[in-house]
């Protein structure tokens, strides 16, 4: 390809409306131009690299026994009513009437759709286990779509959906596409890591993220820096601390806190430590009050506390309706002779003579002990794991670190299998249910994700695998019939050994070509420039690292062929 022809609308500047790194680079380097919020023009280049994730993720899929299908966007709202989730939804949900005053939607996942097509055309646990995918543009009106590519309201997004005869048979699929994923994100050149995630009410490990490591990652993981442990915040798990053993419960006593509300103030007041301290925070569930205890350097983590209890929506009660359920002013409640539904956090269960809020003002009790004084209704892990804690599995140091989240895949179980009434007939003639399991890709996010991970302040630096080209050809001097013979010679060269390359042959000085191959972010640059009229050399620059070697012309496709072949061992499996 020609710069010269290309739509390649490089910019100087950084254009104000972008704030992360990967959306202005891809501005800046001519990949994307913004048609409205959250929706994007992909050009040639930012283009490319999106079909070389795409190309991966096929032929990742297709090895692990899933095929392709493509299926509409436009999706009728009864499907959703069956589902149950024309209501659920939400606003995310893009819906739209037709002039035939039918009601639909706009695809942001397709869980409704393929289980519709499997439920009208597989009858027989015979034509199970089946897996299928599509590489589609999904809509979501998010409501703050931002980053550019990272959260569009349009975006290209490869989904898949097994239907399995039993769970069995979609635990298997589940470690197949486990598998199946670590060898996509590798071989696009990634540093990532699967995470554990929530998986809501179907409990278990069943569902993972695939985290581009990343600083600027919106997502917090949670990595063992010992074992292969790793999981996002929602999920993450410290070993449990041991309870002190053979403590002598202390008599419990009032003791007054005058203004001491908050954890810290009523440490230092009491000279207590924070571990010493449990906290009641009072929760509204549903629509109903629930008092959750945490150790005073602890916080909660919502999403463990919905599972606990079973809740659509969690939230902290603010002051007004604390006082109201409780009477008794933020600051100062505490869980003996509360009214309200106690839960408390596991380490809770493991303090001896703590003190808590005495559910009037000014005043806390301290040598509060679990059992004499009060009972929870449940303990469970509700909180936040930090820095202090250890790993579950190991007991090495847990540390938190950003990513991006590229990949999703999730165990559905029967959950739409059974509200859509797809069934098949198994072994026995027996009418069942499909176990279903779904695997998403964020395939336009991963191209951001992988320029958020790989920057420097000149530009991007492509992994190889997912780099719009693999070579950057730089003709130094237009004007000179020499310098451009030999790039028209080199360009040609490389092409027919089925290299990559874009050939730079613009009329503009070395500096700005520089500039642009920096921001492009090409694996590799050759330069074919005076070094060659005078010492007959061409340099290769790399731009992961900017190692700089000077070749003969007449070796030099040669020698790329090798570099580019060497660098590509390291993203193989
Ligand atoms: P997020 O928590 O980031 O909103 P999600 O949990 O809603 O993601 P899934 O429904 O699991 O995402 O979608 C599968 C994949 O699609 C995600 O892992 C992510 O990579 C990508 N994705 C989701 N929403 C967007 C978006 N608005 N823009 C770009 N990619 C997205
Ligand atoms: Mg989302």
């Amino acid at each position: 390809m020609r710069f010269s022809q290309l739509l390649l609308p490089t910019l100087k500047e950084t254009p104000a409306e972008a704030e992360v790194v990967s959306h202005k680079l891809m501005l800046r380097a001519g990949f994307i131009r913004k048609l409205a919020s959250g929706i994007y023009c992909y050009l040639p280049l930012g283009l490319k690299s999106i079909r070389k994730v795409e190309q991966i993720v096929q032929e990742e899929m297709n090895n692990a026994g899933a095929q392709e299908l493509l299926l509409p966007m436009v999706q009728p709202a009864d499907l959703w009513q069956e589902s149950g989730r024309w209501k659920k939804y939400g606003p995310e949900l893009l819906r739209f009437t037709d002039r035939h005053q039918r009601e639909s939607c706009l695809g942001p996942t397709h869980e409704e759709v393929i289980t519709d097509l499997v439920r009208k055309n597989i009858h027989s646990y015979r034509s199970l286990p089946l897996n299928l995918y599509q590489i589609q543009t999904k809509f979501r009106d998010e409501i703050r779509p931002r980053f550019g590519l990272m959260r569009g309201r349009e975006f290209i997004m490869k989904d898949g959906y097994s239907f399995d005869a039993s769970q069995k048979g979609a635990e298997a699929t589940y470690d197949k596409m486990n598998h199946a994923y670590h060898r996509i994100f590798k071989r696009c050149g990634l540093r990532f890591r699967a995470v554990e995630a929530d998986s809501g009410t179907i409990g278990g490990s069943f569902s993972h993220e695939f985290m581009v490591l990343a600083d600027t990652g919106e997502d917090t993981v949670v990595i063992c820096k010992q074992c292969s442990y790793a999981a996002n915040m929602e999920k993450a798990r410290a070993m449990e601390t041991t309870a002190p053993q053979d403590v002598k419960e202390l008599p419990l006593a009032k003791v007054e806190t005058p203004g001491k509300r908050k954890v810290q103030a009523v440490c230092e007041f009491l000279d207590i430590s924070p571990k010493n301290l449990v906290k009641t925070l009072i929760y509204v569930a549903d629509g109903k009050p629930v008092a959750v205890l945490l150790r005073g350097d602890h916080a909660v983590q919502e999403v463990k506390l919905q599972n606990l209890l079973g809740a659509n929506e969690v939230r902290l009660a603010d002051d007004k309706e604390t006082f109201d359920f409780t009477g008794t002013p933020t600051g100062y409640l505490g869980p003996v002779g509360l009214p309200l539904k106690i839960v408390a956090d596991r380490e809770v269960t493991k303090m001896t003579n703590f003190t808590v809020g005495a559910n009037e003002k000014n005043h806390h009790l301290i040598n509060v002990n679990i059992g004499r004084d009060f009972t929870p209704a449940q303990t469970a892990d509700l909180r936040m794991v930090n820095e202090e804690d250890r790993c579950p599995l190991c007991g090495g140091q847990l540390e938190l670190t950003r990513g991006i989240e590229v990949g999703h895949i999730f165990k559905l179980g029967t959950t739409y299998s059974e509200a859509l009434k797809a069934t098949f007939l198994d072994e026995r003639g027996k009418e069942t249910p499909f176990v279903m399991g779904c695997y998403g890709i964020g395939v336009s996010r991963a191209v951001a994700a992988a320029i958020e991970q790989n920057h420097d302040e000149d530009g991007i630096i492509f992994p190889l695998p997912i780099a719009p080209f693999q070579v950057m050809l730089l003709n130094l001097s237009t004007k000179d019939a020499e310098i451009t013979a030999a790039a028209e010679t080199l360009y040609e060269e490389l092409k027919n050994l089925g290299i990559e390359v874009l050939l730079d042959d613009r009329d503009e000085r070395p500096g700005i070509k520089f500039k642009d191959a920096d921001l492009i972010g090409i694996p590799f640059r050759v330069m074919v420039g005076n070094s060659l009229t005078k010492e007959g050399k061409i340099e290769i620059k790399e731009r992961a690292g900017g190692l700089t070697t000077a070749v003969s012309f007449g070796e030099t496709a040669e020698r790329l062929k090798q570099m580019i072949e060497s660098a590509m061992t390291n993203c193989q499996i």
